[in-house]
Parts: C-alpha cells; sequence; structure tokens
C-alpha cells in the first residue's frame, strides 16, 4: 500500500511538475518575447528620434540658406547622431529584414552624411550647391521613407509579437489551469482508487471473518494482490485452512476420544463382568505410597471379610507358601525392574481354614515416561482344581491305572538317571551296582480268557502287591504293560544278593491268590541285567533283561536267568531268523511233507499227517521246530497256517483222483493257539474245504491240551461247530500238558495222540509204561481213537498193538515224505479194496 501510495504521489508530481515545466517554458518564451517587445520599444524610440532628427536636418537643410549657416552644425551632428543610433539599434536583436533595413539605412545615413558634407564643404555655384542640397534632401527623403516603412513594419512585428506573447501567456495559463485541474483531478481518482484498494480487502476480510465466525471454516478470500492486504489476505486464507484443519482435527480427535471412552466404558463393564464371571480377585498396588487394594473377592477367595486383611502388601506375601515366597517376590521385583513383561507366578496361599490353595497371579505395572513403575495391578485365580488335576494327570502319566505302580515311562527314567549315575562314577563304590529284572507272568493269558478280564485285572493288582512287598523301600517296581513287570534292584552288593532277592520273588510269588472265590496259581519267569559300564542307555539294558527273561521261559516256566552276551547273540540271531521267516513268507519258501498214519492192525494207511518245511535258499530244509515258535509269536502263522491247510487239502484231492480213493484217507493238520483263536478260522476252512472240494470228514485238526485250556468256554465253541461241520478233531502230544478229565470229556474230540516221549521211552521208565496205558483206556472208555507217535522199534509197536493202541505213526511205518514218494508209498500201501467199499 505504501508503495502504491508513494507510486500515485509519485504520477501526480510528476505530471504536475511537466504542467508546471511547460508552463514555465511558456512564461519564459513569452518574457523573450517580451523582452523583444521592449527592444522593439526602444527601436522604435530610436526610430521615432531617427525619423524627428531626420525631419530636423531636412527642415534645418531647407531652412538654411548657406551652408556656412550655423544651422549645418547641428544637422551635421543630428546626423551623426542618427548614425549611432542606426548603428545602436543594429546591434540589436532584429528580425534579420529589419536589421538588413537598418543597415542600408544607416549605409543611406553614410551617404547622407557625405552628401551634407559635400554640400558644406563645397564652395561653388549657388546651382551646385543647390543641387548638393537638393541631393542631400533626396537622400534625407529617402531615409526617411525607409524608416518611416520600418517603422510600420516593426509596428507590424511589434504586434505580432504581443500577439504572440499574449496567446503563450494565455497558453501558460491554461497549462497551468489545466495541470492544476488535472492534478485535482487525478488526486481524485487517486483517493478513490486508495480508498477502494483499502475497502474492498476490508470488506472482504470482514466478510470472510463473519464467514468463519458462522462455522464456515476454511472460508478463503480469492482476490490477492501485492499490497498488505494482499499479505494479510494471504495470512488470513493460510489462518482459515489452518483453522479448519485444526478444526477437523480437534473434531477427528473428538470423535475419537468419544469412541475411545465409549469403549473404555464398555471394556470397564466387561472387565467388570469377566472379573465377577472368572471370580477372580484383583488387586491395585501404589508402588509410591506401597499401599495395595485388594478386593472383596480376592479376600473372600481366601476365607477372608473385608476389614480382615488391610492395604499393605505385606498381609498378602504373609499368605504365600513360604516354599513359594520367595519366588513370587523375585517374579515381582523381575516385572518392577523391566526385566518381564508381565508376572505371572502360580503359588500356594493360606487359606483363612489353614489349608493352602493354589492360585494364578497375573499382574502388570503402569509406568511413568522415565519407565519407572509406579503402580502394579493384577488379578488371582484359585486354580487349586486344576492344580489337582493336573497333578493327576502327571501322576497317571507316569503310573500304571490298574496297579498304580509306576508305567514304562517313569521306570524308563528312573533307570536313565540311575544309569546316568552309575556311568558318573558318582557311587562306584562296592554298592554301586544295581540290577533290571524282568518278569513275565506264566499263564496271565490263559488266566484271563478263561476266568474273564475282571479276574485277570484283580490278578495283576494282587501280583503287583506281592512284587512291592517283596523289594526293599528304595528299588522300583513297575509294571510295562499286559503281564510284564520290571524291577530295578538298588545298591546290589554283587550277583549272590540279586538272585537271593530273584529266589525269595520266584517263590512267593506262585503261592496261591484267592480272588473273588477263585484260587489261582500263577508264576513267573524273571530275566535279570547287572549293571555293567558297558550299559549306555536304558534301554539297552532293560532289552537285555527282556532277553534273559525269553530264555528263562524257554527253558522251562518259573525259572531266571542271568543275562549274559551269548544271550544277546541268541536274541539276533532269533531277529535274523524273525526277518528271514517274514521273506519266506513273502516269496512262500514252504513245502509240504506228509507222513503217513497207518492202522497197526493191517499194516494199511488210514491218512498222513501234513508237516511243514521250509525250503530255506543257503540253508536248505528246515525243520518246523526251529521256526513254528517264532512263526506263532510274530504272528506269521497265520499266513503260512492258510497257505498250508489249502496246500494240503489241494494235496489230498489230487491223490482222491489220483488213485481213484474217495473219502478214505484223511488229511491231519496241525493248528497252532494263535490260528485257533482267530474269529474266522471256520470260515477259513470251510472256503478251503470247499476251493479244493474236500469232504470235511477227510480233514482231522491237530490241537494241543494247552491250546484248548488257554480259554476252554470259547474252545468248546469253536470245536463244536468244527465238529457240526463233520470235521475230526486230534488232541496232539496227548500226555505232555495240563490236562484234566472232567474237561476232556466235554471236547467233542475223536482222537488222542499219545506223545512220543512217553513211546520213545516206555521200557526205560515204568512211569511212561503207565502213562500210556492210562492213556489206552481213557481212549477206550471215552470211545476215542488212539494214534501212537513217535513209533521207531519194532518192540514198541508189538506192545502198542498188544495194549490195544489202533493206529501208529513213525519213521518205523514211514518218515515224512515228499509228494512223489508218498505216491510211491500208495501204490503199495493203500488198502484200495477198502476204499472202493
Ligand atoms: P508234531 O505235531 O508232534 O509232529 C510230529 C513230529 O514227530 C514231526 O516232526 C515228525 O517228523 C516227528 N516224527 C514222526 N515220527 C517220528 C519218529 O519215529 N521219531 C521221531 N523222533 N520223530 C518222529 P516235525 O515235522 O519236525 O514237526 C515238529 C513239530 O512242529 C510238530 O510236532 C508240530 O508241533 C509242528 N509242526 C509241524 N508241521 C506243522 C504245521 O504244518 N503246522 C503247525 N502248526 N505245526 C507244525
Ligand atoms: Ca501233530
Ligand atoms: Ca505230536
Amino acid at each position: 500500500m505504501k508503495n502504491i501510495i508513494i507510486k500515485y504521489l509519485l504520477i501526480l508530481l510528476v505530471f504536475f511538475a511537466s504542467g508546471s515545466i511547460l508552463a514555465v517554458i511558456n512564461i519564459k518564451n513569452t518574457t523573450v518575447e517580451l523582452s523583444r517587445l521592449i527592444k522593439l520599444h526602444q527601436i522604435e524610440d530610436l526610430r521615432k528620434n531617427l525619423v524627428m532628427s531626420i525631419q530636423t536636418v531636412q527642415s534645418d537643410l531647407y531652412t538654411v540658406g548657406t551652408p556656412l549657416g550655423k544651422k549645418l552644425d547641428s544637422i551635421i551632428m543630428n546626423v551623426s547622431n542618427l548614425d549611432d543610433k542606426a548603428t545602436m539599434c543594429i546591434s540589436c536583436h532584429h528580425e534579420p529584414a529589419i536589421t538588413k533595413e537598418l543597415n542600408d539605412i544607416q549605409v543611406s545615413i553614410h551617404d547622407y552624411q557625405s552628401a551634407l558634407s559635400q554640400y558644406i564643404t563645397a564652395s561653388a555655384n549657388s546651382e551646385m550647391m543647390d543641387r548638393l542640397k537638393l541631393n542631400a534632401a533626396g537622400i534625407g527623403n529617402a531615409i526617411f521613407v525607409k524608416t518611416t516603412n520600418m517603422s510600420i513594419k516593426a509596428s507590424q512585428h511589434l504586434e505580432l509579437s504581443t500577439n504572440t506573447a499574449m496567446v503563450r501567456i494565455n497558453r501558460a495559463k491554461m497549462i497551468l489551469y489545466s495541470t492544476g485541474a488535472l492534478t485535482f483531478l487525478l488526486g481524485i481518482f487517486i483517493a478513490l482508487k486508495l480508498t477502494v484498494s483499502v475497502t474492498r480487502p476490508v470488506n472482504k476480510l470482514v466478510e470472510a471473518v463473519r464467514a468463519i465466525s458462522q462455522g464456515n471454516l476454511g472460508y478463503t478470500i480469492s482476490h490477492i494482490d501485492k499490497t498488505e492486504f494482499g499479505e494479510l489476505i494471504k495470512v488470513f486464507n493460510k489462518m482459515s485452512v489452518d483453522l479448519e484443519k485444526g478444526y477437523s482435527q480437534l473434531h477427528n480427535e473428538i470423535i475419537e476420544r468419544r469412541k475411545a471412552d465409549e469403549e473404555l466404558m464398555e471394556s470397564r463393564e466387561q472387565y467388570a463382568l469377566a472379573a465377577r464371571g472368572a471370580n477372580d480377585g484383583l488387586w491395585d498396588w501404589n508402588l509410591t505410597s506401597n499401599k495395595i487394594y485388594f478386593s472383596t473377592r480376592w479376600k473372600s477367595m481366601l476365607g477372608y471379610e473385608e476389614q480382615d486383611i488391610e492395604d499393605n502388601p505385606q498381609n498378602w506375601f504373609d499368605l504365600v507358601h513360604p516354599n513359594d515366597r520367595k519366588e513370587l517376590e523375585t517374579k515381582i521385583s523381575a516385572h518392577i525392574d523391566g526385566i518381564t513383561s508381565h508376572l505371572e507366578s502360580e503359588y500356594r496361599i493360606l487359606h483363612k481354614d489353614k489349608t493352602y490353595r493354589w492360585v494364578l497371579n497375573r499382574g502388570l505395572t503402569v509406568r511413568d515416561k522415565n519407565g519407572k513403575a509406579y503402580r502394579m495391578a493384577g488379578s488371582q485365580t484359585d486354580i487349586t482344581e486344576r492344580k489337582i488335576a493336573e497333578e493327576q494327570l502327571l501322576y497317571d502319566a507316569f503310573h500304571d491305572a490298574l496297579t498304580e505302580l509306576p508305567n514304562r515311562a517313569l521306570f524308563m527314567d528312573r533307570l536313565k538317571h540311575r544309569l546316568n549315575q552309575f556311568i558318573k562314577g558318582k557311587q562306584r563304590s562296592k554298592n554301586s551296582l544295581f540290577a533290571v529284572i524282568f518278569l513275565d507272568l506264566d499263564r496271565f493269558k490263559i488266566i484271563n480268557d478263561s476266568l474273564g478280564h475282571m479276574i485277570g485285572d484283580q490278578l495283576l493288582i494282587a501280583v503287583s502287591q506281592r512284587l512291592a512287598k517283596a523289594i526293599r523301600p528304595e528299588d522300583t517296581v513297575a509294571r510295562l504293560g499286559g503281564d510284564e513287570f520290571a524291577i530295578i534292584l538298588e545298591n546290589i552288593m554283587d550277583r549272590e544278593q540279586v538272585e537271593m532277592i530273584t529266589d525269595r520273588l520266584l517263590s512267593e510269588l506262585p503261592l496261591p491268590y484267592h480272588i473273588n472265590g477263585h484260587e489261582i496259581f500263577t508264576a513267573a519267569s524273571l530275566g535279570i541285567a547287572i549293571s555293567s559300564p558297558d550299559y549306555d542307555r536304558p534301554e539297552d539294558m532293560l532289552r537285555d533283561a527282556d532277553i534273559a527273561m525269553y530264555q528263562a521261559k524257554a527253558k522251562g516256566k518259573a525259572h531266571y536267568e542271568i543275562f549274559d552276551k551269548k544271550m544277546y547273540s541268541s536274541a539276533l540271531a532269533r531277529l535274523q531268523l524273525e526277518t528271514e521267516l517274514r521273506k519266506a513268507v513273502e516269496h512262500n519258501e514252504f513245502v509240504m511233507h506228509y507222513q503217513p498214519i497207518i492202522d497197526l492192525r493191517n499194516d494199511k494207511i488210514i491218512g498222513f499227517e501234513a508237516l511243514i518245511r521250509w525250503d530255506h535258499p543257503t540253508r536248505g530244509l528246515i525243520y518246523p521246530m526251529e521256526f513254528i515258535p517264532l512263526a506263532e509269536e510274530t504272528g506269521l502263522i497265520l499266513p503260512m497256517g492258510e497257505w498250508l491247510l489249502n496246500e494240503a487239502c489241494s494235496q489230498l484231492h489230487k491223490w482222491q483222483k489220483q488213485f481213484d480213493i474217495g473219502s478214505v484217507l484223511k488229511m491231519s493238520v496241525n493248528i497252532s493257539s494263535k490260528q485257533f483263536l482267530q474269529s474266522d478260522l471256520i470260515a477259513t476252512i470251510d472256503n478251503i474245504l470247499r476251493n479244493n472240494c474236500i469232504d470235511a470228514c477227510c480233514l482231522a485238526l491237530e490241537i494241543t491240551e494247552s491250546l484248548i485250556m488257554e480259554d476252554v468256554e470259547s474252545a468248546i465253541e469253536t470245536l463244536n461247530k468244527l465238529r457240526d461241520m463233520g470235521i475230526h478233531i486230534h488232541i496232539d502230544d496227548f500226555g505232555t500238558g495240563y490236562s484234566s478229565l472232567s474237561y476232556l470229556q466235554r471236547f467233542p474230540v475223536n482222537a488222542l495222540k499219545i506223545d512220543q516221549s512217553f513211546v520213545a521211552k516206555m521200557f526205560s521208565n515204568e512211569e511212561n509204561m503207565q502213562i500210556i496205558k492210562t492213556i489206552v483206556s481213557l481212549a477206550h472208555n471215552l470211545n476215542l481213537d488212539l494214534v501212537a507217535e513217535g513209533l521207531e522199534e519194532a518192540d514198541q509197536l508189538t506192545h502198542l498193538k498188544e495194549l490195544n493202541c489202533h493206529y501208529g505213526q513213525g519213521y518205523l511205518l514211514s518218515r515224512p515224505m515228499g509228494p512223489a514218494a508218498i505216491e510211491a508209498f500208495l501204490e503199495e500201501r493203500l488198502p484200495i479194496a477198502e476204499a472202493k467199499k
């Protein structure tokens, strides 16, 4: 604005100044003109004087009669005066024309002078004098005329100059007037313009302020010039925009704050509800004043009334179990010091009823801007039930649910611990030996199956109690699963001490158990592994005890064996055999041999016993005693059994056709206990018979007594079904096992096979002879057929014949043979005549 005002003032000044200069120039020109006018007047005066002088001279000239008259001198003086005046006049500033005329006049004056001097000086005749006088007068007249003309011209010029001067003066006046007027107008214009340029922005600003005050934030003014008002508007616009931004920010913040407030309210409610719902006790500890607030729930959780506990944190710590207090305090300090992100601690706390409750405490600190905690608050949850459940779970995880003995996991853990101790040599005194006993109940399966699982379970509990009683407190007895137990014998002196303890176990375990009115007998086979620097894994030690137990079982039940390295290699061999056996089943490396069974009365063949052989790729023929027990243990007997039953039936069918013998010959097939217990046994046999077109009456199944005794009731059920189908049942190895005559009557049996051990020693041992006789009379009484096995010698044959044993089987009669050899045998010994009947 200042600039504009200065600009306008300058314009005004320049305008006024140029007007004035113009006027001054005009006035100056007028002054020149005027001074010329004054000079012209002087000339006029001069001319007038000149004219008058000339007139005077002329008149003098005409009035004098002689040249030498007195007047002549004055004429001369006047003329020279005239010349001076003309010279003076010429020196003035004239129009060139006038100057020329003046020069002309001066020349004429000179001529006049010389004419007059001639006249004055002449002393001629009067004629001449008159002529000279006339000449001078003529010149004087010419000067007069010239001077008059010049005067007229000068007057004209004077008038013109006066007019010009007047015009100039008027013009200067005009210029001055108009300059004044225009300056005035310009001043008014500038004033108006300045007024407008001030009021317009001010009005706009007022309008804008009003708009803003009415809430139109961010209102901006579009007109921006370069004046201070422009600046002001710019600043104002920015302020308005900032105001709007600030306002909207504020507005958003208010909305957010309101939302946060609402959320806070909601979360407070939720928290209050949750706290009430969760049944948690709350606490809020002012670390600066060391005052703590305990919620009512916090106190009631521990059985206290509101007034019972004051706001001192020490009240809290005093209630915490002494063993847990240090940990809680450490955790609180750690959190206050910012080491942990929050406080979380489980501990026991004393209830008013003097019992301890498990609680979970969670807390958080609030910190000032320097990070120093000044407040801490949290909750206390009663987790007693959870803790009990956890403890139970932990207990369950490491204990056998039935016997409550440690389970395999805990046993292995303890064994590992014990072994580590041993390895570290911490206790390498004489006492530092320890032993692992692997114990497997004999006949448990039979008891379980025959008397039921309830009784089986009770027996296991009773056995576990007996074991626990038999060992020392520092020892561990665990149930590994099923009927397997294991014991760690701690701090033993030597092998003898182990044997002593084992003997005690072996003598106590077979004592009768009285369960639910049953008197039950069981025994156990024990395997022992004694600690040695060779062991570095608990599994190895338990494995060796297991191997030893396996050996004990193989030697006959209710025995123990102490592991030695040979056992390991035999166990390894067994493992290898198992692998090979699996392959053999897969590749079907088995062949069937058949041993004829002979009617001792007429020496004719009545059938065969099918006997399996393993045609081992490297070892040649392997006999069943070497692999059947393993096949039974591993379950491989199932696919093998099905295959061989089918093979035997298909062979029989082939021979039936080949020799046209109908159903005369029987095929006896050995059935293992695993096979017998298969639920689909009946269906499998039925299928095989059908597929091979064999009558059921041509098939005899050989089973052992102990197989039946494992589960008498279900055995009878299966046997009845087989009998109903027409299949014959022979009891194999009769006399060796656990027999019960009362059971035998209930079994649907067709024949007994006297075990070859009795036959082999019938003459060397009277007892054997007696057993054979008993079996023979039993068979006759029960109306059963009788087959003597293992007939090797003629007098055995003779004697058995005498005892009325009708059938026999043995090397004496025929060795087991492959199909081709049997065919040759059949050619000879076939009772075709009878068969045809
Ligand atoms: P086992 O059922 O008592 O079979 C009779 C065993 O006595 C056969 O031995 C046979 O070769 C043998 N033997 C026959 N006559 C005489 C003799 O005069 N003197 C002697 N010392 N032995 C004689 P093998 O074939 O070695 O079979 C042994 C056992 O393997 C069988 O005893 C049977 O329990 C089992 N076994 C054989 N084949 C099978 C089968 O296919 N399935 C099942 N589950 N077991 C089988
Ligand atoms: Ca047999
Ligand atoms: Ca036998």
